[in-house]
């Protein structure tokens, strides 16, 4: 039986329509500029975000690394928050790859406060390092597909105006943002310099990212990516993934709110469990068991006898993720093992 696959949105395989639409695809040499399926998908990703130019690259790592490289130098500092993806899952490549150094402020609930980045932007003084850029995560996977608030964005993107930093969104699940709020996308992309989105998350491409920017921020991040081995060649057959991942998924994704929801209330009054926020906001169901005495992995192996795959996430915690690929019978079905599993103290 295949099993309930709730351990990430990445886990999507593609549809028969999305492989049709990539056996179509015509090419050309990427490096060359010269694929007529990229140079597409660049252009509606710019104009869905109201930018002025787009970069495909390979995944959500390249595309943020990218354009920490093209803003920063060695030896400069980087503001992100404690729980962000760029410091807790992309290697140390800040810092092997661009020499950065990170700053992480404490941002509760995964929504990043101005006040404490503006107490950390150093003052100019021999001693420091140059505070170079400005991240923030939106939506907050490890706070738990939090939406940081359009207010909040607006407030950070002035305090790097204000101290000529620059500031980049990693918008990997940003699409999840919009579907959970109805905010335009360009909304949230506005007065960021640089900008990174996934097609391998909700959207359930195969692989795939884009950055965003200027359109002299995107040629330099061309250098860059190249530098980073990420020139690809005929690479317009994966771009018409993201393409058809775009037409197709995006106008769908709020589904996945819905059955996350849905997993959420059905499993909310077993006792000593606490969902990370409850109710979910987007399609991220944090599991908090620190008040239970049991053992996480224990948990999971128990699931797993049952057909549903979650995954660690933390001491104390488990982490389910909806996606195109569950429906709401597989969510019955999950809810059904959780109960099982955790239903008695
Ligand atoms: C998934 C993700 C990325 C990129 O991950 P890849 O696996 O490299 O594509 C970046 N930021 C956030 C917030 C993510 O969730």
């Amino acid at each position: 039986m295949k099993p309930i696959d709730l351990r990430s949105d990445t886990v999507t395989r593609p549809t028969p329509e999305m492989r049709a639409a990539m056996m179509a695809a015509l090419v050309g040499d990427d490096v060359f500029e010269d694929d007529p399926t990229v140079q597409e998908l660049e252009a509606k990703v710019a104009a869905l975000f109201g930018k002025e130019a787009a970069l495909f690259v390979a995944s959500g790592t390249m595309g943020n690394q990218v354009c920490l490289r093209t803003h920063g130098h060695h030896g400069d500092e980087l503001i992100c928050d404690d729980e962000a993806h760029i410091d807790w899952y992309e290697v140390g490549a800040a810092a092997a790859l661009s020499g950065l150094q990170l700053r992480p402020v404490p941002a509760p609930g995964g929504i990043p406060d101005p006040e404490r980045i503006a107490a950390a932007i150093r003052p100019p003084n021999i001693h420091h390092p140059v505070t170079s850029i400005i991240t923030v995560e939106n939506t907050h996977n490890r706070a738990g597909g939090v939406v940081v608030p359009l207010e909040i964005m607006r407030l950070v993107a002035a305090l790097g105006l204000e101290h000529g930093i620059r500031t980049h969104l990693d918008g990997a699940r940003i699409w999840n943002a919009w579907a959970a709020t109805g905010i335009p996308l360009p909304e949230w992309a506005r007065g960021y310099d640089s900008v990174s989105v996934c097609f391998s998350k909700g959207l359930g491409a195969p692989v795939g990212s884009a950055i965003m920017g200027t359109r002299d921020f995107i040629t330099r991040a061309r250098r860059t990516r190249k530098m980073f081995g990420g020139g690809m060649r005929q690479v317009g057959i994966l771009a018409a993934a993201c393409i058809w991942a775009i037409d197709h998924q995006l106008p769908k994704m709020a589904e996945d709110h819905r059955r996350a929801r849905h997993l959420a209330e059905g499993i909310s009054d077993i006792p000593g469990l606490r969902l990370i926020p409850d109710p979910p906001p987007t399609n991220i169901i944090v599991i908090d068991l620190s008040e239970r005495s049991v053992s996480t992995e224990q948990v999971l192996d128990n699931l797993k006898d049952r057909g549903v795959l979650l995954t660690p996430f933390g001491v104390g915690r488990i982490r389910a993720v909806t996606h195109r690929d569950v429906d709401d019978e597989d969510i019955e079905s999950a809810v059904s093992a959780l109960r099982d599993v955790l239903g008695k103290r």
